[in-house]
């Protein structure tokens, strides 16, 4: 059975299994109710990876949107763009979710801008603030990822971050679940989390 949709996908449950990037996207769409391009197309695209469909992904993207606009700018701006994700639109193209190395190939984020990877994007002190709040505060693990990010290993830092915060659940689970995986893809992260649940 399919349990994501347009009000799961705001509740911890399935908030918890989100890597950083698609963390921060949906952090800031419901702080601001408004996403740039960039990040509508990574966050729409991984959605569509974790199982959202078309009709739940227009109803939870215009949930956030009409906070600040009214659903005729919202149809006449927005709407397209999802169902063109979808391949329902344009040419038809069954978009897939992006990969960390489709992510870090795309121009970086400017001001005001949440796509891109926040292990490569975001400043140092942002960075340790974010992973504190995904409760690493040892200063020696916050180095190790320092240390990942330095040396440019973005999706390295990430699968640390995974294992960092999955250690209960790996210990716990055994075979392939428990193995250690090498994360390059923000859907690999959430399934991979779903699956040590279980
Ligand atoms: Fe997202 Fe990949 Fe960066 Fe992890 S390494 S935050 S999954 S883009």
């Amino acid at each position: 059975t399919n349990d994501i949709n347009a009000q799961s996908i705001q509740t911890p449950e399935i908030l918890q299994h989100y890597p950083l990037c698609a963390r921060i996207l949906q952090k800031q769409l419901s702080f601001n109710s408004h996403l740039k391009y960039g990040g509508r197309q990574q966050l729409g695209l991984f959605l569509k990876g974790i199982g959202l469909n078309v009709d739940e992904a227009l109803k939870f993207w215009s949930q956030q949107f009409l906070k600040k606009i009214n659903q005729e700018k919202f149809n006449k701006e927005y709407k397209y763009n999802i169902r063109h994700n979808y391949g329902l639109e344009g040419a038809r193209i069954n978009y897939k979710p992006w990969d960390c190395a489709t992510i870090l190939a795309k121009a970086k984020p400017s001001k005001d801008e949440y796509h891109g990877c926040p292990y490569r994007d975001l400043s140092v002190n942002n960075l340790i603030s974010n992973l504190n709040e995904l409760g690493i505060e040892d200063q020696h693990q916050i180095n190790e990822i320092m240390d990942d990010v330095d040396k440019r290993d973005y999706s390295i830092a990430c699968t640390r971050v995974f294992e960092l915060t999955h250690q209960k659940e790996l210990k716990a689970s055994s075979g392939a679940v428990a193995e250690s995986m090498h994360i390059n893809h923000p859907n690999l992260y959430f399934d991979r989390s779903r699956q040590l649940e279980r």
